[in-house]
This record gives structure tokens, sequence and C-alpha cells, in this order.
């Protein structure tokens, strides 16, 4: 039977920095991957250019429960660690003007290939297509069972990702590995998805806008801006996928309210329609919100008026009601796409599970644990990479200094 120092399970970007973390410390690592290549998300990440990371790191930008582990792994919250640790594996990046990083190559797969390079430099021992399956410790050694080996590490890092996207790799692995070890995680979750509306406003429009996420008693719980998608199921796009977080976690009714001008106020906005009118009186009203609005929003929103109307008259009060169509429609959120669309996983093992500055495991010395399998999710825009890399490079370096630490004893 083979014996590591340090064994990790999943090569995602999690597990790909802790092995080669660990490898440059010293120590002799085993990757092991489920799948029959390493990186496969990875390389999906981004469209295929894959968003690593971003330029304005804050700690609103993940889930309030991960705060603990935010703040303790090294370089989370640094706008400069993420690229000098990828420049370290010989991966570089640059930023677009939003800040969010991406590898200068333009492809995520890239990174793959260079990661992968870099494993067989630093001498890991990588089983793809064999995943983990079982663990246990005895006499201060963990015993790993795969599908057709067995092995003996002095450490195990998890880095098994989440649930999300089935089709990628994501499901339960981490509890089924855990199940033993009576661990505490926070209910899984979609995250990251597109959301579903009582009320379709129109199908395949894409248009820029403010949003606003009330529950039933209209307290505000969280706005987006940016670009949304409206779908025949409701509304997608990275502003809108950024609140199924939110709508997931919240049992109450939620409604959303969009501003589909938000640059420009209401007064601005009844002044341009009231133009509008005056240089062209014979428009239809159903067109006139098309000078600021895709035309078959503008239509939708108009119609939607029509119905409720008398007479179709461009009368002021008829202005009044196009221009809170086009800044304030409401429409009822029913919840979100599951995991087949969500691209992150909210919840997972809880972040009290570890320490915050290592990620070894409270209950299980020698046992690590980073990436999307714990109780960490970030915003779209490089934050969940960031995550992933970074805490993956803390598990590997103090997997390696606990057997360098347990050897000299
Ligand atoms: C389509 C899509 C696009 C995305 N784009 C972005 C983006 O642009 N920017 C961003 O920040 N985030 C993005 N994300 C999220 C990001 O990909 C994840 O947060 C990140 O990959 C998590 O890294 P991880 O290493 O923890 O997990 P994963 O990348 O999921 O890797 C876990 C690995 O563990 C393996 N595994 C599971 N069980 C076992 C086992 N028992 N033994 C061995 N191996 C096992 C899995 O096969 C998998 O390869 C995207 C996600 C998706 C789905």
């Amino acid at each position: 039977m083979a014996h590591f120092d340090v064994a990790v399970a999943g090569a995602g970007p999690a597990g790909l920095s802790a092995a080669l973390e660990a490898a440059a410390g010293g120590a002799r690592v085993l990757l092991l991957e489920r799948q029959p290549k390493p990186g496969r998300r990875l390389a999906a990440t981004g469209n295929g250019r894959g968003n690593v990371g971003n330029r304005h790191l804050a700690e609103h930008r993940y889930n309030p429960e991960s705060l603990p582990l935010i703040k303790g792994v090294s370089g989370v919250l640094d706008k400069d660690a993420l690229p000098a640790f990828l420049a370290s594996l010989g991966i570089a990046c640059s930023a677009d003007e939003a800040g969010r990083l991406y590898p200068r190559s333009g492809q995520a797969a890239t990174m793959v290939w260079i990661l992968n390079d870099l494993l067989q430099a630093r001498g890991v021992t990588v089983e793809a297509g064999n995943g983990l399956m079982h663990f246990r410790k005895e006499a201060g050694v963990f015993l790993l069972q795969t599908a057709d080996a067995a092995h003996e590490s002095a450490t195990l890092i998890l880095a098994v990702g989440g649930q999300a996207q089935p089709k990628l790799g994501g499901g339960d692995h981490a509890r089924r590995l855990l199940a033993d070890w009576d661990v505490g995680f926070r209910r899984e979750m979609p995250a990251l998805a597109p959301l579903y509306t009582g009320t379709v406003l129109a199908d395949g429009v894409r248009v820029p806008a403010a949003a606003r996420l009330y529950d039933a008693g209209d307290r505000l719980l969280q706005t987006a801006d940016g670009e949304f998608q409206l779908t025949k199921t409701g509304v997608s796009g990275i502003a809108a996928m950024q609140l199924a977080r939110t709508v997931n976690r919240l049992a109450a009714q939620k409604h959303l309210v969009f501003d589909f001008v938000p640059d420009m106020t209401k007064t601005a906005l009844i002044t341009w329609l009231e133009r509008i009118r005056s240089v062209n009186g014979q428009r239809e009203a159903r067109y006139i919100l098309d000078s600021v609005l895709p035309a078959k929003l503008a239509v939708a929103l108009a119609l939607a008026i029509a119905k409720q109307r008398q007479n179709h008259e461009l009368d002021d009060s008829h202005l009044r009601q196009l221009c809170a169509a086009a800044k304030e429609t409401k429409l009822d959120v029913t919840g979100t796409a599951g995991w087949d669309q969500a691209q992150v996983m909210s919840g997972g093992v809880c972040a009290g599970e570890v320490n915050p500055v290592t990620l070894e495991s409270h209950r299980l010395p020698g046992l690590f644990m980073c990436g999307e399998m714990l109780d960490v999710d970030g915003d779209t825009g490089g934050y969940n990479l960031n995550w992933a890399f970074l805490s993956g490079r803390a598990a590997g370096r103090a997997a390696a200094r606990y057997v360098s630490s347990s050897k000299r004893r």
C-alpha cells in the first residue's frame, strides 16, 4: 500500500491549489479525482474564459456565515494575493474595466493544462477517474479507499466541491465522505441561479436595470444592478443570479421591483416622454417606451397598462403610467432554478467546523477542508474561484506544515 504525506480528494481549483502548495512545501502528495480528468468545472467557468478573481474584494461579496473563513484564510480579501499566487503557478491574469480577473490567455482551459503540467513537475501522484469512496483514521494515519485501490496518508485534504451542476461533477460528495464524523452542515441550496417569477414580462430580452428584492412586508432584502435577461420562466443574467441565495434562504414571499431606466429620474423620464409626444403625437402608446427600452419590453409593459385603461389616448395620466412601469415594475418571485442551472452552492460544511486560518477540522486532526464544500459562496465576478484557489492554498500549506511538524516530534 502506497504511503503519502498529503492526500487530496478533488481536483478542482481548490484541490489543485492544495496539492501544488503541499508539494511545494516538500510533501509527498496524492491527488484523487472522481472524474476522468482534473479541472473539468474550472475549464467551463466564465463562459470558458475563467473569471478567476476580482480587484474589488469585500466581505459583503460573500455570505455572512462565511465571515470567519473569509477573514481568516490568508489573501481572500487582498486584491493582490490571487494574481500573485496564480503567477507563482505560471498563470498570468489581467483585469477588465470592472475589475474582473481573467487568465491572459482568455481561456479557462489553459489554466487546467498549466496546473496539470505543474502537478507532474512537482511530483504529485494523480489518480483520475478514481474518487475517494471512504476514509478512516487509525493510529494517526488516514486509510483511504478508492474504487480500486487503498492508500495511506498522514493528512487528508477534502476539496470535493458543492452540489451545483451534476453534469460537471457536482453532488453530495462532502456529506457522503463525512457521514461518519458528525460534521455540522448548513443546509445546501442553489445559489447564482436564474429566478422564477409569477408573471413573465417578455422572453428573450436583455436589459440593464436596477432591481430591489423585498419581502411581503416590503422590507428591502437585497439590491442588484447590471444586465438582466428576461426569459420565459422569469429573470436570469449575472445581476439576477446574485439574488438567488437570498430568494432560497427566506421562506417568506418575495417580490422584485425593477427600474429599467435607472439612469433617469422619474421627472426626467416623464419630461422625455412628453417630448416624444410633442415631436410625434401620432405614435401609438404601445411603442412610445421603445425610445428608452428594448422594443419587446416596451410593448409588453405598454400592453399591460392598456388592459387597465378605458381610453388609449396618450394623455398625461397615460404617460405617468408608462413612466411607472419603466421605473417600478413589480414581479412576484416564486423560486429559483435547481442544481442543474445553479453555478454554486449556498451552505455546506459550517465555518465553525474548521480552524479559520489552516482549515483543519476541529473534530479530526490532520483532516483539512477547502473550496466550495465549505459554507462559503460569493457573488458573480470571480469571488468563488478567488475563494477556491486561496482556500486550497491555505489547506495545502497547513497540511505540509502538519506533516513536517509531526516528523520533527
Ligand atoms: C458553469 C459554471 C461557471 C462558473 N463560472 C465561474 C466564474 O467565472 N468565476 C467564479 O469565481 N466561479 C465560477 N463558477 C463557480 C466555480 O466554478 C466553483 O465555485 C469552483 O469550481 C469551486 O471549486 P472547488 O475546487 O471547491 O470545487 P469543484 O471545482 O467542483 O471541484 C471539486 C472536484 O472534486 C471532485 N470530487 C468530488 N467527489 C470526489 C471524491 N469523492 N473523490 C475525488 N474527487 C471528488 C469533483 O469531480 C470535482 O472535480 C462557475 C461554476 C459553474 C458551474
